[in-house]
């Protein structure tokens, strides 16, 4: 049995204002339960996430407010109102039933971000069953471990995707059911034998669903890890989660009702279904989604269009647009956004710096990871940002810094991060895995497997991921201070740190660069980076190598895989590459 610190849920009298507490009022006057109470509960006491960030609206007298719209890569657009959205969800749903569904089987979902990407996840979710989302960009093997890892026993996907992956399906004994969705007719490819037509199946499926009744308890959502340090592993999440996804959508993006907000990440990583789905819904905003992919034109062209007024993004992507430079900025009209938060990896200083100036904003970096299901510790708008920092973890979560043997260190030590157990969107359990999961647990802390440190003032500084921080002559070195310096250099894109072991100081900092246009690899910008980071930091956390790559490799969430490259410098395997990005 996964170990269930959830049974002792923090507890404390106040109220908490919604939509930017002070941190530090809010902090002392939280309640969970409080919290609790906002969302809509199901007779009996059961809790639904689906339910809360669709049907409830409905049936609260939002039924005609737009909940998406969607922008398809080839221009093509579509808008869908809360109760056209609760409607489709419905139907599917009710296929979902006569096919014999039951509460908790699982239902992993390889699809584009279409409209149906949505329907589906709601619907399955009303129904009781839980989604496996899978990014659409993996091949075969990918597919394949996680379809026979967690059991699934239904499949939705698209012609093309289908295909790629034909090769699989043999292995996969447990899948009862393929459902192919052909976007408006987008494929000639005929329906394979035995697969069923998602079309067919809505066109007789009525759209009436009543809820199926699960508890806050029941699984709702499992989701792979990223992989940056190893083989991802399925973080599963309750219903309950969707508490602290509706919260944190009001306390760190700010949404409000009157809100058009974008969420830049797809559905097959957490951020795409914790912030792309539950967080807006749950607050009754309408959300663009964007089927295409990354362009600074095209990003731009979405936030101008549609009038974006909260945007979240990643670290990636921001560095992409940065070094894309202010030409396709002046030439959009962006006066529209008024929030902008960013996850996934570090936010450089400079990536804060350059926000400031091309959004006359800032961009609020807030920390979480697949496991704790929800944002965690953020920089909040009422809060001064701090850049380079992910700022303060928000109110009923309390996170620690602690050495080895997991005994807290005062601010500004560094050491490992931890959280108290507890938090409302907390994982349940890797799937097949109770043993790594429960060996996150000690001392009464989850350890995150990353690195921190606090300053006197509660905010937290990112340091590296544990395995990644390089002891070099003694020094403990975070790959991301290293990196941020770095970058900005006028030459730099991006930059991969390592710690290259090395027989006199153990290891030796070695950074990978990747160069903006206009800027050549030569042996004198070099020498100058090297001049320029022994500058910034000091001749002994400065690299004593620099290489220069096209591009580092990435996962496909967009995070620069230090193991990899790091495996590659020392000629060593590579280990699980299944969500490493193509070049
Ligand atoms: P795996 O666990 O399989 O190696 P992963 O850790 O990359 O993959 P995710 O759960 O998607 O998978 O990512 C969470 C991690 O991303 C965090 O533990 C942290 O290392 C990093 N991260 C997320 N947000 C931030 C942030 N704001 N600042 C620094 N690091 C961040
Ligand atoms: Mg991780």
């Amino acid at each position: 049995m996964p170990y269930d610190p959830i049974s002792k849920p923090h507890l404390s009298s106040y109220k908490v204002q919604p939509n930017l507490p002070d941190w530090d009022t809010a902090r002392k006057s939280h309640s969970w339960w409080d919290i609790y109470k906002e969302l809509d509960w199901l007779p009996g006491g059961g809790l639904n996430n689906a339910y809360n960030a669709v049907d409830r609206h409905v049936v609260k007298g939002f039924g005609d407010k737009l909940a998406m719209i969607w922008a398809g890569k080839n221009g093509e657009e579509e808008r869908y109102t809360f109760r056209e959205f609760m409607e489709h969800s419905g139907k599917f749903a009710n296929a979902l039933s006569s096919l014999g569904l039951k509460r908790g089987d699982r239902v992993f979902i390889f699809l584009d971000r279409l409209p149906e990407n949505y329907f589906v996840s709601m619907g399955t979710l009303k129904a009781g069953g839980v989604i496996g989302p899978l990014f659409s960009a993996f091949g075969p093997d990918p597919v394949r471990d996680r379809l026979q890892d967690s059991g699934a026993t239904i499949l939705i996907t698209t012609p093309d995707l289908r295909k790629k992956i034909a090769a699989i399906l043999p292995g996969c004994p447990a899948l009862k059911h393929i459902i192919i969705i052909n976007k408006n007719g987008r494929s000639k490819e005929p329906l394979a034998g035995g697969d069923l037509s998602y079309e067919a199946l809505m066109a007789k499926a009525p759209a009436d669903f009543k809820c199926v009744p699960t508890s806050q308890y029941d699984y709702a959502i499992m989701h792979y890890t990223s992989g940056t340090t190893g083989k991802p592993k399925g973080a599963v999440h309750r219903h309950q989660a969707v508490i602290q996804q509706y919260i944190t959508g009001k306390w760190c993006l700010d949404l409000r009702k009157e809100d058009i907000y974008w969420c830049t990440a797809d559905p097959g990583w957490v951020t795409g279904t914790s912030y792309g789905m539950m967080a807006p819904w749950t607050n009754g905003v309408t959300q663009v989604i964007y089927e295409g992919g990354f362009g600074a034109n095209g990003w731009y062209d979405i936030i101008d269009k549609y009038k974006v007024t909260v945007w979240y993004t990643a670290p990636t992507a921001v560095r992409m647009l940065m070094r894309a430079g202010e030409a396709p900025v002046k030439s959009h009209k962006l006066d529209t956004l008024r929030f902008i938060a960013s996850v996934g990896e570090p936010l450089n200083p400079e990536a804060v710096v350059w926000g400031n100036r091309m959004f006359k904003q800032a961009i609020h970096d807030n920390w979480w990871q697949t496991e704790t299901g929800a944002i965690m510790c953020a920089n909040y708008a009422s809060m001064e940002v701090r850049p380079g920092s992910m700022g303060r973890p928000i109110p009923g979560v309390e996170m620690g810094i602690v050495d080895d043997n997991f005994d807290p260190l005062p601010p500004g030590k560094p050491g490992l991060l931890v959280v108290r157990p507890g938090w409302p969107a907390m994982f349940h359990t890797y799937w097949n895995r109770d043993e790594m999961y429960n060996s996150r647990f000690k001392k009464g802390w989850y350890i995150t497997g990353d690195t921190a440190h606090m300053d006197s003032d509660g905010y937290f500084w990112f340091q590296g991921r544990a395995d990644d921080v390089i002891n070099t002559a003694g020094h403990l070195v975070g790959p991301f201070e290293v990196e941020s310096a770095l970058i900005e250099h006028p030459a730099v894109a991006e930059a991969g740190v390592i710690g290259k072991p090395d027989p006199i100081a153990m290891e030796v900092v070695k950074a990978f660069v990747s160069l903006k246009p206009g800027f050549e690899p030569t042996e004198q910008l070099r020498r100058e980076l090297i001049q320029f980071a022994r500058q910034k930091l000091s001749a002994a956390v400065a690299p004593r190598e620099i290489d220069f790559l096209a591009s580092l490799p990435k996962t496909r969430s967009g995070k620069i895989m230090r193991r990899l490259l790091k495996a590659r410098e020392l000629g060593l395997p590579e280990g699980d590459t299944s969500t490493l990005e193509d070049d």
